[in-house]
């Protein structure tokens, strides 16, 4: 353990990112990469052109990876070796955070020293506490899902990961929340303190994410995805990982119940080769309901990709079971077309139901085919509602919301300056036995 510098003289601010499960770098949309993954490489490089030094940490999952790459001027990611270099589930990489964390405290040993962490997800705080314990610093955490809010959606969740979100909450300086709902179970269900919760939405990238010609856009994703038939009728975009908590099964039913455009069609875009048996039960259910030839599959598709996915679909759908945010329907929106979706979460909040879009009160396809068919029955509502939507989401625009975000620091290492972390004291042990019973 090295001694923390205190003063900030001459030098920038220098920020260490825990993203121990997943790398900023994976490509989104796939198995185990999704709305985390783009908010990390986002923030990391909005902070860098605000002027910080942002060095982001992830495991090594593949041999081949660089020990160190450039994310963005001023941003790096290491990869830092904790357990076999292979893709592993969350709940297994519990058991190598001690490893990971030993592992990020060599690296930095060489460097210069870190003003502050900031970890996302539960197990990456799990090693943000031990080393913001270890540097003398304040420690932020974002958990982006959380277990306890799962098991409400009927998604059972291993009972030390609750228990290790309670430890990374009564270990950290703030806890960043995107929504008040979030921040109401963090505070009801997790006993998190009010002052330590504080509420940023998640940013968008307003350069790639906004309103144009709808025309062109129709015409390049003709070219560049054939496989969805964009000519044949107005698109019902589900864009998302292939799991079954995102309910792409539900737009399926939902289809043959839609009455007032029968040449809609569904585009499911997302996952990669590893998602075949779940693009076999959409087919299978397609064929069911006698939709087979209206359900159109594509493979997740690069960020560049995605504006002119969004502007050519007619209307997103987000039937998701819960989104802590929902990044898609906040693109969507704001590339001018209006989302349905499921009043949960985020997704709740995001969402002004009858002008940016509609929500859904329970996960019916006759629910959704209702909303699906108010939108694709009436183009004027369509088009007032993307316009309203587009407009409405320049509040989440990366420049404010990476601003707020430094906000939260600038408070935690003022707060440091002049009392010292007061978590260090509720937090004198180690997370070892937790690990144990993770491993
Ligand atoms: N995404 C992508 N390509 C795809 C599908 C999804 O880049 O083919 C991105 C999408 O644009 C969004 C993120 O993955 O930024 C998904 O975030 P969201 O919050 O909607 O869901 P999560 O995956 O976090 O559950």
């Amino acid at each position: 353990m090295r001694q923390r510098l205190h003063s900030n003289f001459g030098r920038k601010r220098r920020l260490a990112v825990m993203s121990t499960h997943t790398s900023p770098l994976a490509r989104a949309g796939t198995t185990k990469a999704g709305g985390m993954n783009v908010y990390v490489a986002d923030l990391s490089r909005h902070l860098a052109e605000m002027g910080w030094d942002v060095d982001v940490f992830t495991r090594r999952d593949r041999i081949d990876a660089p020990d160190m790459e450039e994310l963005a001027p001023g941003a790096r990611l290491f990869h830092v070796d904790a357990g076999p270099p292979i893709s592993l589930p969350p709940i297994e990489i519990g058991a190598h955070v001690s490893e990971f964390t030993n592992g990020v405290e060599r690296i930095a040993d060489g460097l210069e020293p870190y003003d502050l962490v900031h970890s996302h997800y539960w197990v990456a705080g799990l090693s943000g506490i031990e080393l913001a314990r270890r540097w003398q610093c304040p420690h932020a955490v974002m958990f982006h899902t959380l277990g306890a809010v799962k098991e409400v959606f009927q998604q059972p969740e291993p009972p030390f990961r609750i228990e290790g979100e309670r430890r990374v909450i009564a270990c950290s300086d703030a806890i960043i929340g995107a929504t008040s709902h979030e921040r109401a179970f963090l505070i009801g269900q997790y006993g998190a303190e009010a002052s330590q919760v504080r509420v940023v939405p998640c940013g968008l990238d307003l350069e790639a994410f906004h309103r144009a010609g709808i025309q062109e856009s129709r015409c390049r994703l003709a070219q560049a995805m054939p496989e969805l038939g964009v000519e044949d009728g107005p698109g019902i975009l589900f864009v998302g990982r292939l799991e079954q908590a995102k309910g792409a099964d539900l737009l399926v039913r939902s289809l043959p119940l839609i009455k007032s455009r029968s040449d809609a069609n569904l585009w499911v875009v997302g996952g990669d080769e590893r998602d075949e048996d779940e693009r076999s039960r959409l087919r299978q259910l397609a064929a069911e309901s006698g939709v087979e030839d209206r359900v159109r599959f594509a493979s997740a598709v690069d960020r560049q990709g995605l504006p002119d996915l969004y502007r050519a679909a007619a209307v997103c759908a987000v039937p998701s079971a819960y989104e802590s945010f929902g990044l898609v329907a906040v693109e969507a929106m704001a590339s001018g077309t209006p989302a349905v979706a499921t009043r949960v979460g985020g997704l709740a909040s995001t969402i002004a139901h009858g002008r940016t879009g509609l929500l859904v009160g329970d996960r019916r396809p006759e629910g959704f085919a209702a909303a699906l068919d108010r939108l694709l029955g009436d183009n004027g509502l369509r088009g007032r509602m993307g316009e309203a939507a587009a407009a409405e989401m320049s509040v989440y625009s990366w420049r404010s919301v990476a601003r707020s975000i430094l906000d939260v620091y600038e408070d935690l290492l003022s707060a440091q300056a002049d009392a010292g972390s007061a978590r260090e004291a509720c937090c004198p042990d180690s997370v070892e036995s937790l690990l144990v019973a993770a491993s």
